[in-house]
């Protein structure tokens, strides 16, 4: 948990936001910014950086984070979608909380960034 972290904050309940699904190990919520015709954040409760930091720190979060993707894009885009995990600034992540975008139906723009 950081009191810093826009993520963290959703997590916690802090700042709304439009949550489509809640898990033990995961929260997911609609994009604020939509780029594609469903467009959902899948992050994990606990803090880490990105997804591979998840992925060494908390390995059981990490399989448990891509399970959801499906289960998500199942009710929200017929079980077919894109999913993207930004990881570095380079590589267009701007929150530093670990999250996948599940992208379904048609993009609008580029991959996100
Ligand atoms: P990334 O650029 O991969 O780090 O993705 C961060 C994503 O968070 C972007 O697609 C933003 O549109 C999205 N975002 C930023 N603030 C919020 C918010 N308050 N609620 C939902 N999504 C947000
Ligand atoms: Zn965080």
């Amino acid at each position: 948990m950081s009191s810093e972290c826009l993520f963290c904050s959703i997590v916690d309940g802090s700042i709304p936001a439009d949550v489509v699904s809640e898990t033990e190990h995961t929260v997911a919520f609609r994009d604020i910014n939509p780029q594609a015709d469903v467009h959902v954040l899948v992050v994990p409760r606990v803090h880490e950086a990105d997804i591979a930091s998840l992925a060494a720190a908390a390995p059981e979060v990490a399989v448990a984070l891509i399970a959801e993707t499906r289960r998500i894009a199942e009710t929200e885009a017929g079980g077919q979608y894109r999913l993207v995990f930004n990881t570095g600034e380079a590589a267009g992540q701007t929150v530093f909380h670990a999250h996948g975008h599940v992208l379904g139906g048609q993009l609008h723009a580029a991959l996100p960034s």
